[in-house]
């Protein structure tokens, strides 16, 4: 009988955010496929488990989605069963669902595991609350980042009146200021700038629209980073302010 494949999300990188399942899940995994973005502090829970790096920065330089595909199809096939670990949540920037499109292609079973995501992780983990009554009525998750170049409608998004979360942007940072500038956002729209959420080198910068590509240079800002845009993006420094 096949094996199982269970796709499940790591969380944003500190450990004590992995969700229950997750980790009843890694307990049972005989093999486990690894993604770079993956905290090793979490494989503690399948110990006795074939861990195999498969992230651009693991063990080969781009482990190609075919690859992946074929390590999963042999192991199901010999009635395994496989984990998928992936940073935040499978299904946010993650591919979770094109695999278990493929899988089920295949006749494999799999099931999505919850992960928090990086956006939402940093955002709280920096006291930005990413809703907030009378100021943010919404949060929108975008990518700075397309493998075909197709564009967002960085105008609506300008205009939308939600607080954006940018995944992948941080070499992009300059294209980012000028769309939602030319879209009609506030030059000084606060910007949160944080990275290597929820891990002990967390580091968090803040700016403006306008300033946020000379400030991030400055800092020396690294991927993985998320960028918060919006005015909640300024709460704790608000908080502060109230406070002293
Ligand atoms: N599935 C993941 C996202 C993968 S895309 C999730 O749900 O979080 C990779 C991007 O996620 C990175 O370029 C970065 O923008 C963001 N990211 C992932 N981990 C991060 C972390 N610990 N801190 C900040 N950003 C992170």
């Amino acid at each position: 009988m096949n094996g199982k494949v269970w796709l499940v999300g790591a969380g944003p990188g500190d450990p004590e955010l992995l969700t229950l399942k997750a980790v009843k899940v890694l307990a049972r995994a005989q093999v486990v496929l690894v993604d770079d973005l993956v905290n090793p502090a979490v494989l503690e829970h399948c110990p006795d488990a074939r861990v195999i790096p498969v992230g651009k920065r693991g063990g080969c330089r781009s482990t190609p989605q075919a690859f992946i595909h074929r390590l999963m199809l042999r192991y199901t096939r010999q009635g395994k069963c496989v984990v998928r670990l992936k940073g935040g949540d499978p299904c946010i920037f993650g591919r979770g669902s094109e695999e278990v499109d493929w899988l089920a292609a295949h006749g494999i079973e799999a099931e999505l595991v919850n992960g928090i995501t990086a956006g939402l992780a940093g955002a709280t983990g920096c006291g930005i609350p990413l809703t907030l009554r009378g100021i943010a009525r919404g949060v929108t998750l975008v990518t700075a980042h397309t493998q075909d170049d197709s564009s967002l409608d960085w105008a609506a998004l300008a205009k939308g009146g939600t607080t954006l979360v940018v995944y992948m942007g941080v070499a992009k940072l300059g294209e980012v200021r000028d769309s939602l500038l030319a879209g009609g956002m506030r030059a000084d729209m606060p910007v949160a700038m944080i990275e290597n959420a929820s891990l002990p080198q967390q580091r968090e910068c803040r700016s403006s629209l306008a300033r946020m590509r000379q400030d991030a240079a400055r800092f020396a800002l690294k991927s993985p980073a998320i960028l918060v845009i919006g005015e909640v993006a300024a709460a704790r420094e608000a908080l502060l302010a109230c406070s002293a």
